[in-house]
């Protein structure tokens, strides 16, 4: 594995494992903040280290009632570890989006328009 990565991944201070084979000197077995159960490999040039990871049963939790109101939008629907987000300002007339949910310790957010919104 890449010294670089091997490091951010040291710094992140979570639970990491080498893994083999395609892409091994970037990619590294990732485990839930929760219950520990692996969620599979990452390729750390891209995986956001900072956010928490949850498995798919953890994430269940996290999941509300659609749709939610936010001032750029509306969540349409939610799946965990992504939503739907339709915009609805003025920019465009109607556009869905999935984004990313990051994890801290504050709780779920998703990034928008340069803006954090918890949900
Ligand atoms: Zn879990």
């Amino acid at each position: 594995m890449w010294k670089e990565l091997e490091n951010k991944l040291n710094k992140s201070g979570r639970k990491w494992e080498p893994c083999e084979g395609y892409m091994s000197d970037r990619s590294a077995k990732l485990f839930c903040e929760k219950c520990g159960k692996s969620v599979g490999m990452h390729d750390i040039t891209y995986t956001n280290l900072e956010s928490i990871m949850y498995c798919g049963d953890c994430v269940q939790e996290y999941i509300k009632e659609c749709p939610i109101k936010l001032d750029c939008g509306t969540v349409i629907s939610d799946h965990g570890a992504f939503v739907e987000m339709e915009y609805t300002d003025n920019y465009y007339s109607r556009m869905v989006v999935d984004k990313t949910c990051y994890f801290n310790k504050k709780g779920r957010y998703i990034k928008a328009k340069g803006k954090r919104y918890y949900i």
